[in-house]
């Protein structure tokens, strides 16, 4: 480390509503919080096309909308975001270290705030085909299926919102589960259901994605009966989890038994001036308010760490 290297106060890895309150939180205690906002502006809830669950919207509002609003009331306050990608983190001692493609900033706090990624079927085709009618995000691919017909897979409330989403261009919609029940919450249930485009195919697996050049059909196991049947599809849309994105902290942080990074109430890990918050460290809740709160608490924690550095 050069003499003159600058050492940041509070360095916070993501932009979603975690990163996003933490960076309010941190910026209104003078802080000036550098944010790196990584590859997902504004994380899961920007690629959200309407969030009916946010407290004071009550017509709802565009998840990309919202997450707008997060930032601009962050950097009112002078947080300081950059689009920059965290490749790496040095963690074994403060100031800790992160490293993006060309550059390597020091802080003496950390907010891992990165979120997490959608799940992967892991079948034949799905790499393959990504991106040539296999799909995670609907807001940003569900125009180009225009009055075709899509599949969805999974059975939570991810899988129930964007379907019917979906239901705006593609002529119909069809709910791959591998169950005969629902995980998702009562209303999307209810909605879903009640749309004549949305139609359920029960206890069921894609065993493979076919096409060429794009999606045609798809393989299907009933997995009660074994029956297998191909079913012509332009799209399939795949909604089944996340995954934690913790690869650059596992060397350091401890994860739990399904990869969430372990924090305490305060949010802190086990290294101190190191924070956690939001999905990347919650397999509860994972709701945008929930985040938003862990993100508060954290930037909260932060600013006290920092106080107690100083006395
Ligand atoms: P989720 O609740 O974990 O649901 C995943 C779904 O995919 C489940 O139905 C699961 O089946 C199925 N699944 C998992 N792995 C699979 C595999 N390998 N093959 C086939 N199916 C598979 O995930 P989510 O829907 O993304 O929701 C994540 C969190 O975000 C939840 O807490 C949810 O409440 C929240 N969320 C909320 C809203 C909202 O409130 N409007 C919207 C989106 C997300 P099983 O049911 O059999 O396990």
């Amino acid at each position: 480390m050069s003499e003159n290297a600058i050492i940041e106060n509070v360095i916070i890895l993501g932009t979603g509503p975690a990163g996003l309150a933490a960076a309010l939180y941190t910026a209104r205690a003078d802080l000036r919080p550098l944010v790196l906002t990584g590859t997902d502006l504004g994380g899961q809830a920007a690629l959200t096309d309407r969030i009916e669950n946010y407290p004071g919207f009550p017509q709802g509002v565009g998840g990309s909308e919202l997450a707008e609003l997060f930032q601009k009331t962050a950097e009112r306050f002078g947080a300081r975001v950059e689009y920059e990608t965290a490749t790496g983190v040095d963690l074994s001692k403060p100031p800790y270290k992160v490293l993006t493609y060309d550059k390597e900033y020091l802080s003496k706090t950390i907010i891992i705030t990165t979120g997490a990624s959608p799940k992967k079927l892991i079948i034949p085709g799905e790499k393959e085909l990504r991106g040539k009618g296999v799909s995670y995000c609907a807001t940003c691919d569900g125009w180009f299926f225009k009055d075709k017909k899509v599949a969805v897979v999974g059975g939570g409330d991810g899988a129930l919102e964007e379907g019917l989403f979906l239901t705006r261009f593609a002529s119909s919609v069809s709910i791959i589960h591998r169950r005969a029940e629902l995980r998702a919450g009562a209303l999307l249930q209810k909605r879903a259901r009640e749309n004549p485009k949305i139609h359920f195919i029960w206890n069921s697996i894609i065993e493979e994605i076919k096409g060429v050049d794009s999606v045609n059909s798809l393989l299907i196991k009933n997995i009660v009966t074994n029956e297998v049947n191909t079913v012509n599809i332009d799209g399939v849309f795949i909604f089944i989890g996340h995954l934690p994105n913790t690869q650059m902290f596992k060397d350091y942080l401890e994860l739990d038994n399904k990869g969430y990074l372990v924090v305490d109430q305060r949010m802190c890990t086990k290294i101190p001036g190191v924070f956690a918050a939001g999905e990347v460290a919650d397999g509860l809740y994972r709701q945008v308010i929930t985040s938003a709160g862990m993100g508060a608490a954290a930037g909260i924690e932060a600013t006290r760490y920092l106080e107690n550095l100083e006395k």
